[in-house]
């Protein structure tokens, strides 16, 4: 005797077995409908194949329940920026402080009044909801927001200088990871770019030789993500803007990273600020709105009435204007830097950047044994070590910030140990980052608040199992 071998359900039935009831609420029919035809197909393909297949409800049940809980997922996932980087671009640089979050909750939320005039009834200018504070901050008569400083550098060009020549210094001509390059930004905006200098070395003559009938600015570019040391020399933004005034053509810098605080009162090194720039004469400057600034991905122009007026003019700021959530986040940022004193204990971003070694050496003791004991059974070794983070987003290429790091390192020469570690941390269900280099997986803990570090133990088992 021998029984026929099983046979799959009907989509019906399985729709209808209670187990799969409370998918349905959750999910919904349709998605719950087309996971169990994925489920079933794939099941039949793999009784077609030799397996032998478990078609009763516990099991075709669980494997929809796996099925939907993957392809429901969000992927947008919150992960744990253990790399060291604390404006890591591809983690989403700043972490926003919560009243800019409670900020960008209510905007998006309730209706609010973007471009809308409460005082008079009338249509308002969104940039209105920013300006004030910008020029209070930095010193600007006015100023713009666009989507990235990426854009405010094409805007700015392509408004100021299409068909003209920009000069710049041959050792500012940055790359800013991948697709963002001086040259190639210039291009596209319309503008030639005038290169004058050398690589270590421009003087204010090589610019002064430059100019002519056909150009549009002299232009400053922050080397954000390397340094030169050495046989080096560079023009004074003051002499550079003396120089462009005598020619009356406009001076403007590309900031990169911009901080509106003396970074050097926190223990950080010197950041040049917006500020600065403008008061050296400078007649726009422009930075990242989520780099040290620590608020939402931002371009933020600032600088002379008349040429914010125009880049405003443009028909392409139409197309690289910020939304609503954006503006409300970095309105609650920026009025946290009228108050300095209270900056490192609100803003998370220099939160993180002014940790104490010692603290996150105390961090790191705390968590090594549950670490220890979740990757007991791989052949590795677990301890504390100092680390040095970097602040990242290319501010501050060349310094460092002492911390301390959870180091994972194999006890065996069998390589691809510390690969499989780094993947399963990836594959925990709040993903944790950390960083391979010499021979070590290193989890830098500057970056894990001390309200993460429950979620992060929590998930520890995982990697055990
Ligand atoms: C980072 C950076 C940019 C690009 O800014 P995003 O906000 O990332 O678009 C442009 N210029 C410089 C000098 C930078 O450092």
């Amino acid at each position: 005797m021998h029984s026929a071998p099983p046979r799959p359900p009907s989509i019906d039935r399985v729709l209808n077995w209670t187990a799969v009831a409370p998918l349905i609420a959750e999910y919904g029919r349709e998605p719950v409908l087309a996971g169990a035809r994925m489920v079933l197909d794939s099941a039949r393909q793999a009784a077609r194949s030799g397996e032998l297949v478990d078609y009763t409800e516990p099991a075709l049940a669980f494997r929809l329940a796996a099925h939907l809980a993957q392809h429901h997922a969000p992927r947008l996932k919150r992960v744990f920026n253990l790399t060291g980087t604390v404006l890591h671009t591809n983690l989403g640089r700043a972490p926003l402080p919560d009243e800019a979050v409670d900020a960008l909750v209510m905007a998006a939320r309730h209706p609010c009044a973007l471009e809308y005039d409460l005082a008079s009834g009338g249509r308002g200018d969104r940039d209105d909801l920013v300006n004030d504070l910008l020029c209070e901050l930095t010193g600007a008569e006015a100023a713009t927001v666009v989507n990235n400083n990426a854009a405010a550098v094409f805007l700015l060009l392509n408004t100021l200088a299409m068909r003209k020549q920009v000069i710049v210094s041959r050792g500012e001509l940055v790359e800013i990871g991948g697709a963002f390059r001086v040259p190639d930004i210039m291009s596209r905006a319309g503008a030639r770019l005038v290169e004058v200098g050398t690589t270590n070395r421009t003087h204010l003559r090589d610019f002064a030789e430059a100019i002519g009938p056909r150009s549009a600015m002299l232009m400053k570019v922050h080397t954000s993500n390397y340094a030169i040391h050495g046989f080096t020399a560079s023009v004074a933004e003051i002499e550079l803007a003396q120089l462009a005034h005598a020619h009356e053509l406009p001076f403007v810098i590309d900031l990169g990273s911009g901080t509106l605080t003396d970074l050097t009162r926190f223990g950080l090194p010197h950041e040049p600020p917006p500020q600065a720039s403008l008061a050296a004469g400078a007649d726009l400057v422009c930075f990242s709105g989520d780099k040290l600034l620590g608020g939402p991905q931002a371009g933020i122009l600032v600088g002379r009435r008349e040429l914010i007026q125009r880049i405003k003019n443009n028909p392409l700021k139409r197309a690289m204007r910020v939304g609503k959530l954006t503006l409300a986040a970095l309105e609650a940022v920026l009025r946290l830097y009228r108050d300095p004193d209270r900056l490192a204990e609100r803003l998370t971003t220099l939160q993180l950047l002014i940790r104490p070694r010692a603290e996150i050496q105390a961090q790191a003791e705390r968590l090594l044994p549950a670490l220890q004991l979740a990757l007991a059974a791989w052949p590795v070794s677990v301890a504390t070590e100092p680390a040095l983070s970097q602040i990242g987003s290319g501010s501050l290429p060349v310094d460092r910030l002492e911390s301390c790091a959870l180091a994972v390192r194999p006890t065996t020469r069998k390589s691809g140990v510390l690969h499989a570690i780094e993947a399963a941390l990836r594959g925990l269900p709040v993903p944790v980052i950390g960083r391979i280099a010499e021979g070590a997986l290193r989890l830098d803990l500057r970056c894990m608040g001390a309200a993460d570090e429950a979620d992060f133990l929590g998930q520890l088992v995982k990697l055990a199992a």
